[in-house]
């Protein structure tokens, strides 16, 4: 008799784990969402009154440098060319980000060659700061005051609600700087963004015979009794009944507009001063630029901490939760019979593709290994 699989979630995660197990003709599998919908936050709906394809939680765009990856997915979706150009607000004007040679002559009304740029920023860069200890020393110590005050010190307060100095300065790169004239957002060899939607493939993936799908229903850890193994791709401190404390995830408010013809002239607008207290502007209709419409719908999107009922969206991973995931992942491997997967199952912030890449390389380590021997964790969470 088949074996009895349940996995709590149904984005990447859950979904590209359900089919690749499903096709091995082994097991029977039961996927639940407490949402609605299947696709998690890559959810993408069209909205019934403009005909927008809308990214429901916050703009999805794809991209992987893995080619299996890149294969899986196009077995189950046409994808539209499209590169990620974001611009950003600031009190001096707008600017290409990420940061690149471009920005910073358009900052300081220069004509600087690559070279010529990076020695300019060595200059205004606060050499007195040996080893920067939190993200602002880190970005004066790279960058300068002015390109950090204006770019990054009220976008990174708004969207962590903490001052820079309480953030680690791993968060920014070493120099968050390109010296060339490239605005591409992402460095991966592939990006694109799905024709009909993420939510297509989500379905197309759990359409097989052995996948049954359950949405608006809610697994609780005393449900795994039913299965003979649990995949939870919910928050990892929810499954332990916050037994050890909450977590701390930053969660979004999204506020809907509309308005005709092109409303912002590109797919996301970032605001970088505190006084404005969105972080950004997204105008859906610019991610299918393939598509026509004459109307648009935009949405200003606010960031806070997460409360109990709140979307968890970015984990916050600060000092306090690194010491508590540590003592949630000590508890997770005592448990039997489940297998944390997925950005909250294992409390990182994970793009798309790793999301899938992971469950596609644990899926195989699954069907290979007996069920007892199953890991903890798609993977490790620190
Ligand atoms: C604003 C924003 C923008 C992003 N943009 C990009 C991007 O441009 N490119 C990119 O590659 N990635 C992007 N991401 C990341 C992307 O959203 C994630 O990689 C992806 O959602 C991870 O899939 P998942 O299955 O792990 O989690 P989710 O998509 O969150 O799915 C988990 C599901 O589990 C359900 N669930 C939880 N607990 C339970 C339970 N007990 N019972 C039943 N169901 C439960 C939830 O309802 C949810 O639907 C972005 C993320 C955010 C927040």
């Amino acid at each position: 008799m088949a074996r009895r699989i349940g996995i709590a979630g149904a984005g990447f995660a859950g979904a590209v784990l359900a089919r690749e197990l499903a096709q091995s003709g082994e097991y029977s599998i039961q996927v639940f969402d407490e949402r609605a919908h299947v696709a998690g936050n890559c959810h993408t709906v069209r909205d019934a009154r403009s005909g927008i394809l809308l990214h429901q939680y916050g703009p999805h765009i794809f991209n992987t440098s893995r080619e299996d990856v890149w294969q899986y997915v196009n077995r189950f979706a046409t994808f539209g060319a499209y590169t990620n150009r974001v611009k950003a607000i600031t009190a001096r004007g707008v600017f290409s980000m990420p940061m690149n040679l471009l920005t910073i002559n358009q900052f300081f009304g220069k004509v600087m060659n690559p070279a010529e740029a990076r020695e300019f920023l060595a200059r205004v860069g606060d050499t007195s700061i040996r080893e920067p200890r939190n993200f602002e020393e880190q970005a004066l110590r790279f960058l300068g005051r002015e390109l950090y005050e204006n770019f990054f010190y009220g976008y990174t307060k708004k969207q962590w609600g903490v001052e820079p100095t309480e953030l680690p300065a791993s968060i920014l790169q070493r120099l968050p700087v390109r010296f060339n004239y490239d605005d591409n957002y992402y460095q991966q060899r592939y990006q694109g963004i799905p024709v009909e939607g993420y939510t297509s493939i989500v379905e197309k993936l759990l359409d097989h015979p052995a996948i049954e799908v359950h949405v608006g229903e809610r697994v609780s850890p005393k449900d795994q009794s039913q299965f003979d193994h649990l995949f939870w791709s919910g928050p990892l401190d929810a499954y332990f009944e916050h037994e050890l404390g909450r977590l701390q995830y930053r969660s979004l408010v999204f506020e809907r507009f509309d308005a005709q013809g092109d409303y912002q002239g590109n797919p996301v607008l970032n605001y970088c001063e505190e006084s404005v207290p969105w972080t950004r502007i997204s105008e859906h209709k610019h991610f299918a630029p393939w598509e026509e419409h004459e109307s648009t719908v935009c949405f200003r999107e606010y960031s806070k901490l997460a409360e109990p009922g709140d979307i968890p969206y970015y984990p916050l991973r600060l000092q306090n939760d690194k010491s508590m995931l540590q003592r949630y992942m000590e508890s997770a491997g005592k448990t039997k019979g489940v297998t944390f997967i997925g950005r909250l199952g294992t409390y990182r912030y994970l793009d798309m593709h790793v999301v899938i890449g992971e469950s596609l390389d644990l899926a195989k380590v699954c069907l290979r290994t007996p069920m007892r021997d199953w890991p903890k964790f798609s993977a490790t969470p620190l």
